[in-house]
C-alpha cells in the first residue's frame, strides 16, 4: 500500500470534523461556488494518476478559513459508460469521508470538505496528497476505472467557471430522466451510501422520485448495480403495487424493512405525511407540513431565514435526519419538483404554499402557471397566521378546497383499481 500521512478506511466513515477542530474547510454555507464533477473521457486526454492544483493548495490557506473548490476527476476504462459518471461521482462522499481527518457533505454544486486540524499537523497539507488517495482508492474499489486524473481547483475566478459548467451538465442529467414513469420500469434502485451517518436510511430512486440528494436518478441507479452490483446502490425490485398514487410496493417494503434493519416497515413513496420516504442528511429540500394551513411549504438548504415553522433550514434538517421517517417533514431532491407525482398522496404541488424566492423563481416551470403568485415567499412572510390569511385573499385551491376534492376523487380511483 501506498504512504500517506493519514489512514484510510471505513473506520473513519462516520467521524465529524466540528467547528473548532477544523483546520480549513471547503465549500458549504459560507462559499457560493463549490463543486464537483466526474467525466468519462479518452484514454489520450487523461494523465493517468496525476493530480494538479490550480490556486493555492491546502499549506497556502489561512487556518480557520471558507475557501472555493471545484474537484474535477477525468476517468477512462473500457468498460466504463456514460451513464456511470454521476455514481463514480457520487462516490466522492465515502471515498473522502474514509480519509481520516476529512469530512465531506452533499454534492454536486452543494458540496461542504472539512478538513481536521489533527490531520494537517500530521502532514496532510495538499491536495497532491489528497488526490494520490483519492485514485488509489477509486481503482481499488471499482476496478473498470483504468485511468483517473483529478484536478483541484480553489482559484476563485476558476471555480465559478467551471461550477456554472458543471451546472450545465446536472441540468442535462436530470432532463434525461424526466421523461420516464414508475409503470414503464419492473425495478427501481435503492441507495444505502448515506448509512454512515444515517444508519436506517435507504434511498429509494424511482423514474419520478430521484433520490434525496439529487445526485443519483433513476439511470444513475442502474449504472451504478451493474457497475458495482456489491455496492451500496441496488436493484429493488418492484413487486406487487399496493397503491398507485401512494407509491406503495410490497418489493420496496420488503427491501427497505431489510436494508433498514428493521427501522422502516412500510414506504409511501409520494407522501409525506404517511409512511414518508426516510430522510438522511443530505437531502436538498425539505417540504415541511405547516398545520395552520394544513399545507406544505418547501425549503432548501441554502435558505438562511426563517420558515413559517419558526424554525431555520439547518434546525429542521436536524429533526427531519438520521434514517427515520418523520411525518410531515421529509427529506427530498429539488428534482423531485417536476415529478407529475410529487407528494401526489397529499395533493402534490397544490397543497405548496410557501417556499423561498429563491426556489420558487428557480423552479418556475414545475409550478402550474395558475398556481404560481398563489405561493407565499418569505418576501411575502414567514409568520404562519399572517401565510393562512394572505393564501385566503389569494383564493389558493388548497385554502378554497378546490384542490382537496381534486385529491378525493384521485384516492378514490386508486382505492377502486
Ligand atoms: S441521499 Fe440517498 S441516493 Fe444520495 S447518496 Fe445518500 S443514500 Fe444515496
Amino acid at each position: 500500500m501506498m504512504q500517506f500521512h493519514v489512514d484510510i478506511g471505513p473506520q473513519y466513515e462516520g467521524e465529524r470534523v466540528r467547528k473548532e477542530d477544523m483546520y480549513v474547510e471547503f465549500g458549504g454555507p459560507k462559499v457560493e461556488y463549490k463543486a464537483e464533477l466526474v467525466q468519462m473521457k479518452d484514454p489520450s486526454e487523461i494523465e493517468d494518476e496525476k493530480v494538479f492544483v490550480v490556486g493555492p493548495d491546502i499549506k497556502d490557506l489561512e487556518e480557520e478559513g471558507s475557501y472555493p473548490l471545484f474537484i474535477e476527476i477525468f476517468v477512462a476504462g473500457a468498460g466504463l459508460e456514460k451513464d456511470m459518471e454521476p455514481v463514480i461521482e457520487r462516490r466522492l462522499h465515502d471515498f473522502c469521508n474514509y480519509i481520516e481527518g476529512v469530512y465531506h457533505m452533499n454534492q454536486q454544486d452543494e458540496i461542504w470538505i472539512r478538513l481536521s486540524k489533527d490531520a494537517y499537523k500530521k502532514g496532510f497539507v495538499s491536495f497532491k496528497e489528497f488526490g494520490q488517495i483519492l485514485i488509489f482508492e477509486y481503482k481499488n474499489d471499482i476496478p473498470l476505472i483504468e485511468q483517473m486524473q483529478i484536478t483541484f481547483y480553489t482559484d476563485p475566478d476558476k471555480v465559478k467557471e467551471k461550477v456554472e459548467f458543471a451546472r450545465q451538465i446536472y441540468e442535462e442529467r436530470r432532463a434525461r430522466a424526466r421523461g420516464l414513469k414508475e409503470e414503464d420500469v419492473e425495478e427501481f434502485y435503492g441507495c444505502v451510501l448515506c448509512q454512515s451517518f444515517a444508519p436506517t436510511h435507504c434511498c429509494v430512486i424511482t423514474p419520478e422520485r430521484i433520490a434525496n440528494c439529487g445526485a443519483i436518478n433513476w439511470f444513475d441507479g442502474r449504472a451504478a448495480s451493474k457497475m458495482d452490483p456489491e455496492g451500496p446502490i441496488f436493484p429493488v425490485p418492484k413487486g406487487k403495487c399496493l397503491g398507485k398514487i401512494r407509491g406503495e410496493y410490497e418489493g420496496v417494503n420488503q427491501v427497505v424493512y431489510e436494508r433498514s434493519m428493521g427501522g422502516t416497515e412500510r414506504v409511501w413513496i409520494h407522501s409525506a405525511l404517511e409512511y414518508p420516504h426516510t430522510s438522511c442528511g443530505c437531502f436538498q429540500a425539505l417540504c415541511f407540513y405547516i398545520p395552520e394551513t394544513d399545507a406544505f411549504g418547501i425549503v432548501h438548504r441554502d435558505y438562511k431565514g426563517m420558515t413559517p415553522l419558526g424554525m431555520a433550514f439547518s434546525t429542521m434538517a436536524g429533526e427531519a435526519s438520521g434514517g427515520r421517517q418523520v411525518e410531515g417533514m421529509c427529506g427530498m431532491s429539488l428534482e423531485y419538483l417536476y415529478s407529475r407525482k410529487f407528494m401526489q398522496y397529499d395533493g402534490g404541488i397544490k397543497r405548496v404554499v410557501w417556499m423561498p424566492k429563491e426556489i420558487k423563481e428557480r423552479y418556475k416551470d414545475a409550478i402550474p402557471e395558475d398556481l404560481y403568485d398563489k405561493i407565499a415567499t418569505e418576501e411575502i412572510t414567514t409568520d404562519p397566521n399572517e401565510l393562512a390569511e394572505w393564501l385566503q385573499a389569494q383564493g389558493h385551491p388548497w385554502i378554497t378546497g378546490e384542490a382537496q376534492e381534486e385529491l378525493e376523487k384521485l384516492r378514490e380511483q386508486d382505492e377502486a383499481e
